[in-house]
C-alpha cells in the first residue's frame, strides 16, 4: 500500500478527529492525540523562533515519557530531523553524538547536564500558542530521524532516514499489520519495548500513530521486575506485540506468560535478529489464537524490509526459519555471499560521514531508470523455495540480546585505556546463541587480576552502554594469530568453549 498522505498529515487528521483518544501511555504518564498535537506545534513554534536559520538536527534525550513524542514531531514539524538518545547512552557517547551532531540546543525529557549546550526540558517551554506553518514540516527527501549505531572504529554512526523512506516503510507494515490484525478493533494498542533510540521502536510508535492506536510503553525499571511487567502488560491489553526475540525469550522462561494472560494478542511482530524456532514454536503454543511473524532489515533500511509468517511446516524444515520476502519497492540482491538491499527505504546514508556511506551504500538504476539506494548489509543468506534466509554475519557485528554491536566498536575503546595495548572481543556461545562478550587484553604493565579485570570493566562502562561491556576480561601475554599474520579470532574463541 502507498499511503496517500505524509506520516505528519495522517498523524494530524487523527489527532482533529479523535482528540480525545490516548496516543500514548507509560506506567504514571499519557498523552492524548489532541494534547500530542498541541503541544508539538508549540514546541516547533518554540524551536523555530529559537534556531532561526540553524536547521542542524536536534538530539532529543530521554526514555519513555510521552513528552520524547512530542519533541519528535516538534522537531519535524518545524523542519529539522530529531535524534533519539536513550538514557542507557553513557556521558561519554552522549558527548560523542552531540559533537557530531553539533546542535547548539538538545531537547531533553530527563534531567542532562552537557556542557557547551543549551539543554531544554520540553515540558517547560510550552507557553506560547503559537502555529507552526505547514511549509515548515519536514517532506520527502529531507532527513526525518537520525539513530546512531555502532561503529567498528569506536564512535557511533549516525544513520539518516528521510520522510519518503519512513513512508515507505509505513505503508508496507501498516498493511501487514492490518492484514494480520483483520477483524481487530481499528483503535488497537501496540506493545513497545524498544527504547526509542533503537530503530525497531519505529515499527510499533509510528504503526500505532497512524492508525489511531495507543503506544504501550515498557520502561527500563518495569522490564526489569516480571511480576509487575506482566500485571502491566495484561492491564494494557495489546494487540499488537513487537519486540526482539530476545525479550520474548525472557518473558516465555515465565509460565504465565500466555494466552490468558494477554487475551488481545493477535499478532507477534520481531525484528532485529534471528528468531529461533523455539521461541516461533513457544509462543504458537502458547498463544494458539495468535500470528507470530518474522521481520528482516538493518537500520540502514528503515526497521525492515521482509516479512513471513511462521507456520507449523517452517519450523519442522531443516532449515532456519526464513526471513521471508521484500517489500514492494524493495529487492535483495547478492554480491558473492553478502545480502545487498536496494529500494525506496534505503537511508540517505551515514551523517558527516562520506567515507562510511560510500563504503556501505551506492546507487543503481533500477527497470524505470530511476535511481535506487543500494545498502551493503553485511549478512550472509541464501533464496530458498521462494524465501530468503539470513544465516549470519560475514564481520565482526554481533546482535547481542538484541543490541547491535560492533566487536571493534568495544575493542577501539578498550585500546584507548592507557594500560591496553591491544585487544579483541569475542563472543561466548550458549548453542546457536551469543551468551555474553569476552574481551582479550594484552597489557604488559598490569597485573592480570579480576580486580583489574573488573577495574577495565568499570572504566569501558563509562564509554559505552552497559550492553556493550564484555563481562570477562582475560589478561595475555600474546595474542593468538593465524598463518597468515592476523589476529586468530576462533582460537580465543575456541578457548571459551
Ligand atoms: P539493527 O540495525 O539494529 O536493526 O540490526 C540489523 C541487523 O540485525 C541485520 O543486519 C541482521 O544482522 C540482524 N537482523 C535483523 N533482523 C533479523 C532477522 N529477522 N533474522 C536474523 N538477523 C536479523
Amino acid at each position: 500500500m502507498i499511503l496517500d498522505k505524509s506520516v505528519l498529515e495522517i498523524i494530524e487528521e487523527i489527532a482533529a478527529k479523535y482528540p480525545g483518544r490516548v496516543a500514548i501511555k507509560s506506567q504514571d504518564q499519557s498523552l492524548t492525540y489532541g494534547e500530542l498535537w498541541r503541544r508539538s506545534d508549540q514546541l516547533a513554534a518554540w524551536l523555530d523562533d529559537r534556531l532561526e536559520d540553524n536547521k542542524k538536527p536536534v538530539m532529543v534525550y530521554g526514555h519513555k515519557n510521552p513528552q520524547m513524542i512530542v519533541c519528535f514531531l516538534a522537531c519535524v514539524k518545524s523542519g529539522r530531523a530529531y535524534c533519539p538518545v536513550d538514557i542507557s547512552m553513557p556521558k561519554n557517547r552522549i558527548e560523542d553524538i552531540a559533537a557530531i551532531i553539533d546542535n547548539e540546543v538538545i531537547l531533553a525529557s530527563e534531567p542532562l547536564e552537557m556542557e557547551g549546550f543549551e539543554v531544554i526540558n520540553a515540558s517547560n517551554v510550552l507557553c506560547s500558542d503559537k502555529n507552526i506553518s505547514r511549509e515548515k514540516r519536514v517532506k520527502k527527501e529531507d532527513v526525518f530521524y537520525i539513530i546512531f549505531t555502532s561503529g567498528s572504529t569506536g564512535k557511533p554512526k549516525g544513520v539518516e532516514i528521510t520522510a519518503d523512506n519512513l513512508k515507505n516503510f509505513l505503508g508496507w507494515s501498516k498493511e501487514l499489520i492490518d492484514n494480520a490484525l483483520k477483524g481487530r478493533e481499528k483503535n488497537g494498542v501496540f506493545l513497545n519495548q524498544a527504547p526509542f533510540s533503537f530503530d525497531l521502536s519505529v515499527m510499533d510508535l509510528y504503526n500505532s500513530l497512524v492508525s489511531g492506536g495507543t503506544l504501550l510503553c515498557l520502561e527500563k525499571s518495569l522490564q526489569a521486575d516480571t511480576a509487575r511487567m506482566f500485571e502491566y502488560m495484561s492491564l494494557g491489553r495489546p494487540e499488537c506485540w513487537v519486540s526482539t526475540p530476545s525479550f520474548a525469550d525472557m518473558c516465555l522462561a515465565d509460565p504465565r506468560f500466555n494466552g490468558e494472560m494477554l487475551e488481545d494478542i493477535k499478532l507477534f511482530l520481531f525484528c532485529g535478529e534471528r528468531l529461533s524456532k523455539d521461541t516461533a514454536g513457544k509462543l504458537m503454543e502458547r498463544f494458539p489464537a495468535a500470528k507470530v511473524i518474522n521481520t528482516y532489515g538493518p537500520t540502514e533500511s528503515t526497521v525492515a524490509v521482509t516479512s513471513v509468517e511462521i507456520t507449523k511446516d517452517m519450523l519442522a524444515a531443516e532449515d532456519l526459519l526464513p526471513i521471508g520476502i521484500p517489500k514492494k519497492g524493495t529487492e535483495i540482491l547478492f554480491d558473492g555471499e553478502e545480502m545487498l538491499i536496494a529500494g525506496d527505504t534505503v537511508a540517505k546514508g551515514y551523517f558527516k560521514d562520506r567515507e562510511k556511506t560510500e563504503k556501505a551504500f551506492f546507487q543503481l538504476l533500477d527497470s524505470d531508470g530511476k535511481k535506487c539506494n543500494v545498502y551493503r548489509t553485511g549478512d550472509s543468506g541464501y533464496f530458498k523455495d521462494g524465501y530468503y534466509y539470513c544465516t549470519g554475519r560475514i564481520d565482526l557485528q554481533v546482535k547481542l540480546h538484541g543490541y547491535r554491536i560492533e566487536l571493534g566498536d568495544i575493542e577501539s575503546n578498550l585500546m584507548e585505556l592507557p594500560e591496553v595495548e591491544q585487544a579483541a572481543v569475542v563472543p561466548r556461545y550458549d548453542g546457536e546463541r551469543i551468551r555474553n562478550l569476552v574481551a582479550f587484553v594484552k597489557a604488559p604493565n598490569l597485573e592480570g587480576s579480576f580486580k583489574v579485570g573488573r577495574a577495565l570493566r568499570n572504566a569501558l562502562k563509562e564509554k559505552l552502554p552497559a550492553y556493550m561491556v564484555p563481562k570477562n576480561v582475560v589478561f595475555v601475554n600474546e595474542m593468538p594469530m593465524t598463518a597468515n599474520g592476523k589476529l586468530d579470532r576462533k582460537k580465543l574463541e575456541g578457548s571459551l568453549a
